[in-house]
């Protein structure tokens, strides 16, 4: 993923790759800045447990990072995804409740990492900053409850090609790597329901998927097959930092 390329034309001269933080003014965004550092973010690290208040919170520059809960008695869904558009802990600064669910990246990436205790005193003290924060914590409100339905509510193959539509948005490249087993545990289905659901959409052209990768071929075809929460989702994405 080229973040240079895809920050050109939009601000070339910030360039973080966060859509957020280019959205902010120089001033709010230099305070953020002096109090973060560039990290590297590999495949599967963990950037907050269940029920856990964090120490750190995330400005993802490039990469996609998955909001998971997963259940004691075995099974996980993925009920969120978080790409270059937000930070990962935004819902642990605006209260004191944990949350139920873990995240972690499904796309290795790069982050600009704050303290969380820096960015909530920054978040109290800063209107600009607070308010796209809190715009950025809107949608993805919008997108948790969205997907919670559309897990229970929508056929698998629906989901999938939903699911790999948000990821092909935030990914900014056609092929993705990602297993069976991986892509069950995103869509709270078995293995063998992933195989005959991908498989089906492969038949049809609109994807490839070999050895763990996945490519979307035919864009158009697979919005069509996804259901309507793809456009529920992608509309309150491109609503945000106007
Ligand atoms: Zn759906």
């Amino acid at each position: 993923v080229s973040v240079d390329h895809e920050t050109k034309g939009q601000n070339v001269a910030v360039g973080t790759g966060n859509l957020l933080l280019d959205a902010l003014s120089a001033g709010t965004r230099e305070k953020v800045l002096a109090l973060s550092r560039p990290v590297e973010l590999p495949l599967h690290t963990m950037l907050h447990e269940q029920s856990e208040m964090p120490s750190y919170a995330y400005f993802l520059c490039s990469g996609i990072a998955s909001v998971v809960v997963a259940m004691p008695e075995g099974g996980s869904a993925e009920v969120g995804l978080v790409g270059r558009e937000g930070i990962i802990g935004a819902l642990h600064i605006i209260g004191p409740t944990p949350t139920p669910a873990q995240c972690f990246m499904q796309m290795a990436g790069r982050a600009l990492r704050i303290r969380l205790e820096d960015l909530r005193r920054l978040f109290h003290e800063n209107e600009e900053l607070r308010r796209r924060m809190l715009e950025f914590v809107q949608q993805q409100s919008v997108t948790l409850g969205q997907i919670a339905a559309c897990n229970k509510l929508h056929e698998a193959e629906a989901r999938l090609a939903r699911w790999l539509l948000m990821s092909r948005d935030r990914a900014d490249q056609d092929t993705m790597t990602m297993t069976q087993e991986f892509l069950a545990d995103m869509l709270g289905t078995r293995r063998t329901t992933v195989t005959l659901v991908a498989g089906s959409l492969a038949r049809q052209g609109l994807i490839d998927y070999k050895r763990g990768k996945v490519t979307v071929l035919d864009r158009a075809a697979l919005e069509h097959a996804a259901c309507d929460c793809y456009r529920v989702t992608k509309e309150a994405l491109l609503k945000l930092y106007k």
